[in-house]
């Protein structure tokens, strides 16, 4: 068995005949969290030159409880001589060491290169037996057992959903950009927990851009996160998230009336709001430097410390462009008040019409704020903390 902690071990020594004795460390960054995974693990590791990390990754040799009952199922069936159509049969969790150590040290390097470097040597991606969980710690992070699955073994196992849900697919870089939003900076109350998960897939999203370079999921990937934002759905018992309060009422959002609203408002749309920002400073000639300047400036200034909402603001206020200044004031309240603090969407329509000479005439018709948007609770939670 393996133990697999939060730093890095120092020693190692035999306690005992059946029992072990591991020693951890995170050095001189003192940290608020730890955590550990334990089990019967294959590991291969990876030191990546560039970045200086050593990436280590831990699979189980063996499928999940879970999962072999399926397995169990599926034996039956062929046994009886029908076919199961599946090949769930076949499934190893180890044989996606080399793409997810590939995927996590392309994440760590892009990253860094946007955020600023982590003060750590090591980083260790890790199977955990729940299928629908992820979790980071400094340097360790949990994935669940299907995101080491491919997309047609997901979908025979929880139908289409399992095939065509991204959550899946991006859990890895999701979880590795914790090490920046929410480990190196964390967040004061639930009112600013919105920066560590929003961050965090808004992170996803460049991983999407620069490692996969792929420019239709990119904007697949934009898609799905506005759809979670401003679709009702069953999980949110009928109610379009982004009307229930702002990303700053946190957890508070979910509950028995609104349902799962929490993860689909604070992860898309605290995603959405960085990525505004960040296509608000993008320039043509120097391309993200500004905005890698202004979230390496957050990193530096609050390292290993809670943040505020406020305080983000302030560093947005320090980098933001001279077109961002709308008000001249040297504030990005206008923006704050609009995306942070509230809770409308604005919709336009486009009409156009392209006349026989291909010449192209359109209108873009006025901001369209959908009524009775302002539940009571939303309200309340509008607060500026
Ligand atoms: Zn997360």
């Amino acid at each position: 068995m393996t133990f697999v902690g939060t730093g890095t071990p120092v020693a190692s020594a035999s306690a005992g005949a059946d029992t072990g004795l591991a020693k951890w460390t995170s050095g001189s960054t003192e940290l608020a969290v730890a955590g550990f995974n334990y089990g019967k693990f294959k590991k291969k590791a990876v030191t990546d030159k560039e970045s200086g990390y050593e990436i280590e990754f831990y699979a189980n040799d063996k499928v999940p409880d879970e999962l072999r009952g399926v397995q169990a199922m599926i034996d039956e069936v062929d046994r009886e001589g029908n076919s199961s159509m599946t090949t769930l049969g076949s499934v190893s969790t180890t044989r996606m060491a080399d793409s997810m150590l590939a995927d996590a040290q392309n994440a760590t390097r892009l990253y860094n290169s946007f955020f600023g470097k982590l003060p750590y040597s090591r980083l260790a991606i890790t199977q955990q037996p729940a299928a629908f969980f992820g979790q980071a710690w400094p340097t360790l992070v949990y994935m669940p057992y299907t995101a080491f699955m491919d997309a047609t073994q997901r979908a025979q196992l929880f139908g289409a959903r399992g095939g065509t849900d991204t959550s899946w697919e991006y859990v890895g870089p999701h979880e590795i950009a914790h090490q920046w939003w929410g480990h190196l900076v964390g967040w004061k109350s639930y009112h600013d927990q919105w920066m560590s998960e929003g961050f965090s897939e808004f992170s996803a999203s460049l991983f999407v851009q620069f490692i996969l370079k792929d420019t239709d999921k990119f904007v697949e990937f934009w898609e799905n996160q506005r759809k979670r934002i401003v679709e009702s759905s069953p999980a949110t018992l009928g109610r379009k998230p982004f009307m229930i309060g702002p990303v700053t009422q946190g957890f508070r959002l979910s509950s028995a009336k609104t349902g799962a609203v929490y993860p689909n408002l604070v992860y898309p749309k605290g995603a959405y709001i960085l990525h505004m920002l960040r296509m608000l400073m993008y320039d043509r000639r120097t391309g993200d430097a500004q905005f890698m300047k202004m979230m390496k400036d957050f990193v530096r200034t609050h390292f290993n410390k809670d943040v505020s909402t406020g305080d983000f603001k302030r560093i947005v206020e320090k980098h933001m462009t001279k077109e961002m200044d709308v008000d001249q004031n040297g504030r990005i309240d206008w923006f704050f008040d609009q995306w942070v603090y509230g809770t409308e969407v604005p919709s336009y329509n486009f009409d156009y019409k392209i006349a026989s000479d291909g010449s192209l005439s359109g209108r873009i018709s006025p901001p369209f704020h959908p009524v009775g948007s302002l539940e009571p609770c939303a309200q309340a939670g509008a607060a500026k903390h």
